[in-house]
């Protein structure tokens, strides 16, 4: 029996605004631990919190990015708990009166594009971070844990989407979405392995036309969108197999172990929080000014959907070509900063998502990361242009920049490694081949055109590849009129 995929999920994203949400406390990341605290973030007693009010338009300007309205008034709240990462046993929160409410997303995967709803973005605190000490770094089987409250009072943002996604791919593709325009908006680094952006997936199965949802599991710690795709894959096969042999699905929460490839269950429904949620008596209820949201929308950057359109435009890109280089704003980046430099368009898109997506791929490296940068490109590309190397020489000569980071002329220039087009040098080559393939010409001369491939490939051979292929061609042409 097949069963409908309904997934819905919870990103929560650290903003990288200079201060803490309630104090003034730098945010860090790979500090020494415990060096970025203060007494409100470390949760003494009688501090009182101080909104960021940079913080607050970041979420404002994210919930109008996707969609949303912005409340005109929201509160903070108190999320009850206990746990050693949060000292002050509750953590600032938004509850029922989040900050944005009711958006969406267009997201487009193999070939359709689906609009999924956005429930709401709140704002809240980032806790602080455990440590387990021992073999697996998981609390069970720890021998001791540390705790680091440098992140703790973080911005934090959550944005919960409607349950409206229908496939693991799908749900990849949202968040690959969501984080080109957070990456757009700048408020966020969104590195899923630092930890910056984080996302929980709740998934369920039910029978195709059932209308109410079936029993889902929230599944955690998925470090890439790889891992969110194969958590997803594994809980989908996993519950189906469960409800094929007649069993229930237990409402839980569920850990991803991305070495082992498989789920493990964390906590089930009976361990489930009741956070007895209450408006912060420390903090005020936000009232947000129209004409402030106005401006905000109105100060909006290009976001991703825009940008691809603009980028099919104005550099006569295919959609497919358009829309990988707008949801990848690193990629988007480099091509507008190559063509900035007069690269033809068309051609540095090329090399982009070909050439060097496959040596980022190949050696794991991220763009910004590359010695290969858009002035590379933009030599590389005039080489070609000049007829000084041909294009097979500069696949070459991109692998030694790219590993080097030396310029392309200047590997060129050290090699001595240039195409030969100098016809004086090129035609006693052509004359010779000519001369030792008289079938050839008999051949080339009856129409059959295969024949000069077989010479210019006789020409390549002589000249190690150097020769032009497009200047040897119209020697042999001209010698043979
Ligand atoms: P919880 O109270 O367990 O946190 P919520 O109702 O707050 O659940 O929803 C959390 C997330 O789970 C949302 O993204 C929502 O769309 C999604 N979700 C809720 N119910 C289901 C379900 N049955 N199957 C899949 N996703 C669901
Ligand atoms: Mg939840
Ligand atoms: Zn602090």
């Amino acid at each position: 029996m097949a069963y409908e995929i309904v997934i819905g999920l919870e990103i929560h994203v650290e903003l990288n605004t200079r201060s803490k949400m309630f104090c003034g406390c730098p945010v860090t990341f790979g500090e020494v631990p415990n060096t970025a605290v203060c007494p409100v973030c470390l949760g003494h007693p009688g501090v009182l919190p101080v909104v960021n009010a940079q913080a607050v338009e970041a979420a404002a300007l994210i919930g109008l990015s996707l969609n949303c309205a912005i409340a005109p008034n929201n509160e903070f709240a108190r999320k009850n708990y206990f746990y050693p990462d949060m000292p002050k046993d509750y953590q600032i929160s938004q509850f029922d009166l989040p900050i944005a409410i009711g958006g969406y997303l267009d997201v487009g995967d193999r070939g359709q594009t689906r609009r999924i709803g956005i429930t709401r973005v709140h704002m809240e605190e980032d806790t602080g971070k455990l440590i387990h000490k021992g073999a697996t770094g998981r609390i069970h089987g720890a021998d001791r844990s540390v705790v680091d409250f440098n992140r703790a009072g973080v911005p934090l943002m959550e944005i919960v989407s409607e349950p409206d996604m229908r496939t693991a791919t799908e749900a990849r593709a949202f968040l690959v979405k969501l984080r080109s325009i957070l990456l757009a908006l700048g408020v966020s680094n969104c590195n899923m392995e630092e930890g910056s952006l984080r996302c929980d997936a709740n998934v369920s199965l039910r029978e195709f036309g059932d209308t109410e949802l079936g029993v889902k599991t929230e599944v955690k710690n998925m470090n890439s969108f790889k891992a969110l795709q194969r958590a997803l894959e594994y809980e989908v096969e996993r519950q189906t197999s469960l409800l094929t042999h007649g069993e229930r699905v237990i409402q839980e929460t569920r850990h991803w172990d991305d070495a082992g490839g498989a789920t493990t269950s964390m906590r089930s429904k009976e361990e489930a929080h009741d956070y007895r949620y209450f408006p912060d008596p420390d903090l005020v209820a936000i009232v947000m000014d129209p004409a402030e949201v106005e401006r905000l929308r109105a100060g909006l950057p290009e976001l991703p959907d825009a940008r691809a359109e603009r980028l099919g435009r104005e550099f006569g890109l295919s959609d497919d070509d358009a829309k990988i280089l707008a949801l990848n704003k690193p990629l988007g980046d480099f091509l507008e900063e190559t063509v900035a430099g007069g690269a033809a368009a068309g051609k540095a898109a090329n090399w982009l998502l070909h050439e060097l997506a496959a040596e980022l791929n190949r050696t794991d490296t991220e763009i910004e990361d590359a010695a290969f940068t858009p002035r590379h490109l933009i030599d590389l590309l005039q080489l070609i242009d000049a007829g000084t190397i041909s294009g097979k020489m500069a696949k070459e000569i991109f692998k030694t920049s790219f590993a080097t980071g030396r310029l392309p002329a200047a590997i060129v220039k050290e090699t001595g490694n240039v195409q030969i087009t100098d016809t004086d040098a090129l035609g006693k080559i052509v004359d010779e081949v000519l001369a030792a393939n008289p079938q050839a010409i008999e051949d080339l001369k009856n129409g059959q055109e295969r024949a000069i491939g077989f010479l210019v490939g006789q020409i390549m051979r002589l000249t190690q590849g150097k020769a032009s292929p497009d200047a040897v061609n119209k020697l042999i042409r001209a010698k043979l009129r």
